[in-house]
């Protein structure tokens, strides 16, 4: 008689990502600074973080926020190259002085806009920079069972909508586009035309699989547009 498997005997057998609660519990920051580390490196092992671009930011337990240097070489980031800043993105307390990530105040624009965010990821990952050349103001799919990895969607079958934001070097004229369009910004991710993407989550877990889900997507579409 065939025996049903239990959830646990699955995700023993299949390594299914265990999602419950415990996800959400933040771990401590030194343990934050070495996984949040890792995935840069790996990150940038994939091609997403080319000639010291891109930056990383975690919120620790006291609230702090934590931003990845400026200027380091990602494939040999390590869990002491983040620095603390202020709200204002100006770096802080023993760090004072260093040179926090140019887009720092977008990180700090995030946390205010959605205060459970504890991790902010960036990437220069290439399809999202082809696809965001080549539509106006947002990112429009539907029917890909992905889309479940964002948090908040339970089924394939929906319609959803990331925007599109004009690149600028003008970051703080950048933070205030985010404050005016947060109606839109409804899955924790945004694209910046021909730059990358920004995801963000509760959990690094959780701020992975939002970046990871729009980086399969971008690459499904822009697929799908050069063949159509
Ligand atoms: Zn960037």
């Amino acid at each position: 008689m065939l025996k049903v498997k239990s959830e646990k005997e699955l995700r023993l057998q299949f390594g299914f990502p265990k999602i419950n609660s415990k996800r959400l519990k933040q771990m401590s920051s030194s343990q934050l600074k070495i996984e949040l580390a890792e995935t840069i490196r790996h990150y940038n092992s994939k091609g997403w973080s080319p000639a010291t671009s891109t930056n990383y930011s975690f919120k620790d337990e006291m609230g702090s926020i934590w931003v990845s240097k400026s200027g380091i070489d990602k494939s040999l980031f390590q869990s002491n190259d983040f620095i603390t800043v202020t709200n204002e993105g100006v770096s802080s307390g023993e760090f004072e002085g260093l040179k926090p990530s140019a887009e720092t105040l977008i990180h700090c624009a995030i946390y205010e806009l959605f205060p459970e965010t504890t991790v902010i990821l960036h990437s220069h990952s290439v399809y999202p920079v082809l696809i965001s050349s080549q539509l106006a103001d947002k990112l429009i799919v539907s029917g890909y069972e992905i889309q479940k990895g964002f948090e908040g969607q339970t089924t394939h079958d929906n319609t959803i909508e990331i925007p599109i934001f004009d690149n600028t070097q003008d970051i703080t004229a950048f933070a205030k586009t985010l404050f005016q369009n947060k109606s839109k910004i409804q899955n924790h991710t945004f694209l910046m035309r021909k730059h990358g993407t920004y995801a963000w989550g509760r959990t690094l877990f959780e701020a992975k699989r939002h970046l990871e889900t729009l980086e399969y997507l971008c690459q499904c579409e822009w697929m799908v547009q050069r063949n159509s």
